[in-house]
């Protein structure tokens, strides 16, 4: 472990999986937004498992916002499909003991019915060869083995997701 700037990291990351995509994709399009709080002070922790958790995060909420793009239906009797911005906000907040990363799309949302699933180790919804179903099982155990933080959910169908990543702030090693 050692002491890492959070917001840097984020936005590291959020630029990797950004260009990741374009570069894979031409296509694709989406809007990012930050919004990090400049009082969140350096953490220890282990920054390639923060960054990978953080890169999963934000290519599942990539994901979600693109699908909802591709499968928009024009509303009936109007010729124009209903207006949807794909947006992926990351969002840092300095909560004293604790910090909070926040990762939010405006896409399709989890379906309740899957939500106690989606952490389990295998569970994807996605097209063989898009995903393997290990990315939120990987990032559950990295917060909260790993890091002694919290991993939560939070999800309306149709308006979106949000996944709410809590780290203590410890800056001994640990
Ligand atoms: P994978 O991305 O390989 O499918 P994950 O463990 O990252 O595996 O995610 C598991 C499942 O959780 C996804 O297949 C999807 O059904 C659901 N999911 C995760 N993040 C989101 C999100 N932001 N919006 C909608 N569904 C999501
Ligand atoms: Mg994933």
């Amino acid at each position: 472990k050692e002491l890492t700037d959070i917001n840097a990291l984020a936005d590291e990351y959020l630029r990797l999986s950004y260009h990741g995509l374009r570069a894979k994709d031409k296509t694709f399009n989406a809007r990012f937004e930050t919004n990090f709080d400049t009082s969140v002070s350096k953490i220890n922790v282990v920054p390639q498992d923060i960054g990978r958790v953080i890169l999963n995060l934000i290519n599942n909420a990539f994901y979600a916002v693109s699908e909802k793009k591709k499968h928009l239906k024009p509303v009936a009797g109007e010729g124009s499909p209903v207006h949807f911005e794909p947006t992926v906000q990351v969002i840092t907040k300095n909560l004293g003991d604790k910090i909070e990363v926040v990762i939010k799309d405006n896409g399709n949302g989890i379906p309740q019915k899957i939500i106690d699933k989606i952490f389990q180790p295998f569970f994807t919804t996605k097209p063989t060869g898009q995903g393997t179903g290990l990315g939120l099982s990987l990032s559950y155990d990295i917060i909260t083995k790993g890091h002694g933080g919290e991993l939560k959910v939070e999800t309306t169908e149709n308006e979106g997701t949000a996944f709410i990543i809590t780290l203590p702030v410890t800056t001994a090693p640990v």
